[in-house]
């Protein structure tokens, strides 16, 4: 029998674990010749959410729970599930119920016809702010570009076969973008709608600024256009550079040079902050490398149950 190995990312559910639970075993009768293997993955919850995992994992022992030492973020609670994950495929969801459990149904067909990775792809956006959807828009549609692949409405929901698990898991980078990732791998690739639903219980752990670091680390990690940009520009400069010079010198020959202080100010208001710009953008990368070379581990597993 195969197994379906489910990876749930969980930082303080504490409330909405037991839901998704619920729904989760309901689901079971649509999924025969499956067995289901559970993977919670708590990602240094700071209320009950382990001791809900436990609890959980006493009942039931297809469930198993992974704690990490402090909060690393969704990206490594996802990655270290793949490792742990034992099943022939995998589908990775969250912990609130925003994605429907029945979908897995259809990834798994789709998964039977030979498919190795069945994306989720979002057909509304959920209750969302005007400028949260603005932002998410813009992001991705930059990384549409980046990527050469129709990003817009795509999630973490998505089932893997254990071919591309394998791959993944082996992946040595720290900062990792799953819901990009699962495209560059390559792989026999299909996708399933779903309709977000709202959250069962509890809040998002998004802000404004964790969105906009998000969008940063995630075009760096899989762009090298903003360095291009760098030269760009420095070429636009440049070349308007030489024409401020060549008129320079021919409005001197004539007699004509303006006092020309204002330009001047002009020029090096603009010089410098294009220097700076540049450098930040520099900057960033070299952190990265930094990060990188250190070599610390993506996240510290400080428990596991199997
Ligand atoms: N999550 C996580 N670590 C974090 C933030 C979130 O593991 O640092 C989990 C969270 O428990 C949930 C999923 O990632 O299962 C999606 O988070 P959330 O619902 O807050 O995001 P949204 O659905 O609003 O994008
Ligand atoms: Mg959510």
């Amino acid at each position: 029998m195969s197994v379906l190995s489910i990876i749930v990312p969980c930082y303080n559910e504490e409330e909405s674990i037991h839901f998704f639970y619920e729904a989760m075993k309901e689901l079971e009768q649509d999924l025969p010749g499956l067995e289901m293997e559970y993977l919670f993955i708590d990602d240094g919850s700071k209320d009950k959410t382990y001791e809900k995992l436990s609890e959980l994992h006493e009942r039931d022992n297809r469930v198993k729970c992974i704690s990490f030492s402090r909060n690393f973020g969704k990206e490594a609670a996802i990655f270290s599930g793949l490792r742990a994950a034992n099943g022939d495929c995998v589908v990775v969801m969250d912990a609130d119920l925003q994605h429907p459990p029945k979908t897995i149904v259809e990834m798994v067909a789709k998964w039977r016809e030979g498919y190795e990775v069945v994306e989720g792809i979002k057909t509304n956006r959920g209750r969302e702010s005007v400028f949260h959807k603005l932002f998410a828009n813009s992001f991705y549609n930059i990384m549409s570009k980046l990527i050469g692949v129709n990003m817009n409405n795509t999630s973490d929901f998505k089932l893997l076969d254990r071919k591309v698990v394998k791959i993944l898991s082996g992946l040595h980078e720290k900062d990792t973008f799953f819901r990009a990732l699962s495209y560059w791998v390559g792989f026999k690739t299909t996708s399933v709608h779903y309709e977000v639903q709202e959250r069962v219980a509890g809040t998002t752990k998004w802000s404004f600024t964790s969105l906009l670091r998000y969008a940063v680390k995630n075009i760096i990690a899989f762009s090298y256009a903003p360095l291009k940009l760098i030269s760009v520009l420095g070429f636009l400069i440049l070349g308007f550079g030489v024409a401020l010079g060549v008129d320079a010198i021919v409005s001197y020959l004539r007699g004509t040079a303006q006092s020309g202080y204002p330009t001047i100010i002009c020029m090096i208001v603009l010089a410098t902050g294009g220097i700076m710009l540049s450098l930040g953008i520099v900057g960033t990368y070299i952190a990265k490398i930094y990060e990188q070379v250190k070599d610390r581990p993506q996240y510290i597993i400080g428990d596991r149950k199997d």
